[in-house]
């Protein structure tokens, strides 16, 4: 269930999980008195999930891009660059 943020005159910001159905406007605080809802996203998961890994990891490379310090793989073609047929040997060079 996604968690909401709500707001205590006298204790500050705290945070409450409620079905989106049933997420009310107040709730009250464990001093007793009642804390407005704040306007915020609704949070949904805990971190955990392969989604919000997923999200989280693209905002972290928004941010500070991951470099490579070596190209990663094999490269297009497979051959390495160079031609394999050994035909090849017998044309004119340049
Ligand atoms: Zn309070």
């Amino acid at each position: 269930m996604p968690t909401y943020e709500f707001r205590c005159s006298s204790c500050g910001p705290f945070d409450a999980v409620f079905s989106m159905r049933d997420v009310p406007e107040a709730t009250p605080c464990r001093c007793g008195s009642p804390a407005r809802r704040g306007i915020t996203a609704p949070r949904l998961g805990s971190g955990a999930s392969g989604a919000m890994k997923l999200l989280d990891a693209t905002k972290a490379t928004a941010e500070k891009p991951a470099v490579v310090s070596a190209p990663t793989g094999r490269t297009r073609g497979g051959g390495g660059g160079a031609p394999s047929n050994p035909r090849h040997a017998g044309l004119p060079r340049p």
